[in-house]
């Protein structure tokens, strides 16, 4: 029985989500190169999500290329940067972080379930982490900022909440369920995260950088 149990996050903790989004838009750039002959697809699409674009990249490249598109078109596209087999690593102090606490370490995580589970093979994480948690598994209303996911992985893990720590990096939704159940909380504040600018709540204990940095891990 683990005297704690450290339970991660994976988009902006372990990786860079942006590395999975460039990703994800060269595979949508390929297909729409093969399917219209349109260049420029990558190219925009980038320079829109750095510029913060969110939500309509899409519509908004297709339309600057020069392709009518449809809900249909749309959806399409949808399912093959969710479907795109990601190239993300793990960045080196995660990769030291899980292997430091390997047999503490467990995943929460939100997002498209096929998407979420091409990550965590990209990542390794199966052999690094027990249980992996997808939200988007459980069913409507379980995503974070819900208790339930983090609940179901501290029964799974007999222990006691005051044994918990969840590390995360979204100020707006990763801390809300673990504090309520008396975890302790730590956001990591990636530079070059989709979330760096955020200012953490009264739901965060502790802010690193790194995990290389020392966070207040349970005993
Ligand atoms: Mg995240």
């Amino acid at each position: 029985v683990p005297e704690r149990l450290i339970v991660l996050d994976v988009d902006d903790t372990l990786y860079l989500e942006r590395d999975y989004v460039r990703g994800g838009f060269a595979s949508v750039a390929v297909w729409i190169e093969a399917r219209f002959g349109a260049c420029g697809f990558f190219d925009r699409a980038w320079a829109a999500f750095e510029a913060g674009r969110r939500g309509d990249i899409f519509n908004d490249t297709l339309t600057a290329i020069g392709i009518e598109f449809d809900a249909e078109l749309i959806s399409t596209l949808v399912t093959i940067y969710r479907s795109h087999t990601p190239s993300i690593k793990l960045l080196p102090d995660a990769a030291a972080f899980l292997s430091r606490y390997l047999g503490c370490c467990s995943i929460i995580s939100d997002g498209p379930l096929l998407a979420q589970q091409n990550k965590i093979r990209s990542l390794g994480l199966e052999e690094k982490a027990d249980p992996i948690m997808l939200t988007e598994a459980l069913g409507d209303g379980y995503r974070k900022p819900s208790p339930r996911s983090f609940d179901l992985v501290q029964r799974a893990r007999r222990v006691q909440a005051s044994q918990c720590v969840y590390i995360a990096d979204n100020p707006l939704k990763d801390f809300v369920g673990p504090k309520q159940l008396g975890w302790k909380t730590v956001r990591i504040r990636r530079e070059g995260g989709l979330h760096f600018d955020r200012h953490s709540g009264d739901d965060v204990d502790v802010e690193i950088r790194s995990l290389d940095e020392p966070a207040p891990l349970p005993n």
